[in-house]
């Protein structure tokens, strides 16, 4: 018990690992600076683990598969899983704190993410025994039948812009499979993902069930993707990155779900109902600075409708409130120095378009990452802009004529996470749900890959396999046949 700063208020020490139930320093002893990107300041210090305590977080996990934790019941998992849940949502006020200092993201964001993290391990405690095989019929004197197993050691890496969603959706999965997970947080906020494991450790998880090893990503994070021990890889983060986990991961022939980036149109027709379309317009491309993989970068709208939509949107930028996390506006910092410095290129390469609307940034506290929430007008769905994920909140409104080009435009990235429809004519909605390519299409709203239940993953660089949902137990799962011979 340990407080690092009046603010955070942690009842656990970030310089450490939690590995087989214990709180160690990691190996080597090293530690990593803590940033609030609220106000550029350093705040305290992480572990920064390395492959020792990669390795030994490993093994704990193997012994907790080999032990306890292998002959609880689905329905033991089940139950602890509900108990976690109503842990968390005691603590979401605390975890929101933590998150909104951490990541930068304003408060009611954070508490958001708090109540999601509770509803996947709803979900999850929920579905943990209703998972099951099946039966098949077969040649004359046979019973075949099949078992949905564990994998035995799962391993997540996670980015650092919805670290509670994301644990939620792939640990509360593997979880209730019967996996012991290793966890490697991103180095730029870890936080909640060390709470997190904490509050399951206090719920009654048997030791080494859960191992967080905060670090950087080419030490623990390649130290994890690389390990022998590892039996499954749950990775969330950029395209590059997603690359070289599954290259290691294949020298261990060792599946790996990658959920990665995307520049994730709404397209908007004729017909649209546009007042209930523009909040989701906006919100969509601004929620967490932009920093959402998920985020609606591209607005795609029918000629006639395209200067109307530009000045409603334009009218919502003008009204944005941008601050400090825990000032709780409407976009808070983006989440690094180099975070900033990026997503301000961007800004740069933007100077050939005409910029429709721009957030104003006002008084802010200094040092903070801040970038003004951007609106750009673009001719054409080839712009580096239209094609290029910032991961900051700037947004381009591309015009086309017909909804062969909509579809053309809207296809026209490698990537393919999520897409949006906004009409009326039910005929083109089936049509073009069915010709878009991405993991997830909404008709008439815009989940932002929101929907515990609902499957979620991408196609192209976007990624590959699918989490959230039921779906989700399929992938952190192995099925076996057994075919047993009776005469
Ligand atoms: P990143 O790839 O740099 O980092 C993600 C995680 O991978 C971090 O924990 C990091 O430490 C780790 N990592 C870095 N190098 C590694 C290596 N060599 N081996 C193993 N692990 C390594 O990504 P980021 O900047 O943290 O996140 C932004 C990206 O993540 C964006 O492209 C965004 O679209 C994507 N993202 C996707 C989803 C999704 O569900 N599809 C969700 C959130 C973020």
């Amino acid at each position: 018990m340990r407080e690092t700063s009046q603010d955070l208020d942690l009842w656990f020490d970030p310089s450490k690992c939690l590995i087989g139930g214990q709180w160690c320093a990691p190996a080597l002893g090293g530690t990593l600076p803590l940033w609030d990107p609220s106000i550029g300041a350093r705040i305290s210090q992480i572990a920064r683990g390395t492959s020792e305590d990669i390795d030994a977080a490993v093994g704990a996990a193997q012994a907790a598969r080999a032990g306890t934790w292998s002959k609880w019941t689905a329905a033991e998992r089940g139950r602890f899983l509900l108990k976690l849940s109503a842990a968390v949502l005691a603590r979401a006020d605390d975890l929101a704190r933590i998150e909104a200092i951490d990541v930068g993201k304003p408060l009611k964001q954070a508490r958001a993410d708090a109540l999601a993290l509770a509803r996947y391990l709803e979900f999850y405690g929920g579905a943990a025994d209703k998972l099951h095989g099946e039966t098949i019929p077969y040649l004359d004197g046979y019973t075949v039948y099949t078992l949905r197993e564990p994998h035995g050691v799962t391993g997540h890496i996670v980015p650092w812009n919805y670290p509670m969603q994301i644990i939620g959706r792939s640990v509360g999965a593997a979880l209730a499979v019967g996996n012991a997970c290793v966890l490697k947080p991103a180095e730029d906020a870890c936080l909640t993902a060390l709470a997190f494991a904490d509050l399951a450790r206090e719920a009654g998880l048997p030791d080494g069930a859960l191992n967080v090893v905060p670090g950087l990503g080419a030490e623990a994070g390649a130290a994890l993707s690389a390990h022998r021990g590892v039996n499954h890889i749950s990775f969330t983060g950029s395209v590059g990155t997603g690359i070289a986990v599954q290259e290691a991961a294949a020298r261990n022939v060792v599946p790996v779900t990658l959920e990665l980036g995307g520049k994730s149109p709404q397209i908007v027709f004729d017909d649209a109902d546009l007042e209930a379309a523009l909040p989701f317009l906006v919100n969509a491309g601004i929620q967490n600075c932009g920093q959402t993989c998920s985020a609606s970068s591209r607005i795609l709208v029918q000629q006639s409708r395209y200067d109307e939509v530009l000045e409603r949107m334009a009218e919502r930028y003008a009204a944005l409130r941008i601050g400090a996390a825990m000032a709780d506006l409407d976009v808070g910092p983006l989440i690094s120095a180099k975070q900033k410095a990026i997503v301000s290129g961007y800004l740069d390469q933007g100077r050939d378009l005409q910029i429709a609307a721009q957030a104003t940034l006002g008084d802010l506290p200094e040092g903070g990452y801040y970038v003004p929430p951007t609106l750009f007008s673009c001719a054409s769905g080839d712009h580096i802009l239209a094609q290029s994920e910032v991961f900051g909140p700037v947004q381009v409104v591309i015009p086309f004529g017909d909804e062969e080009e909509a579809m053309a435009i809207a296809n026209g990235t490698e990537y393919g996470l999520v897409a949006s429809l906004w009409t009326r004519d039910g005929a083109r909605q089936m049509r073009a749900a069915k010709a878009l390519r991405a993991g997830q299409v909404f008709i008439n709203n815009y989940g932002a890959g929101g929907g515990v239940e609902l499957p979620f993953g991408g196609t192209g660089h976007s990624g590959h396999g699918r989490e959230k949902g039921f779906e989700a137990l399929y992938g952190f799962s192995v099925l076996k046949t057994v075919a047993a011979y009776h005469g």
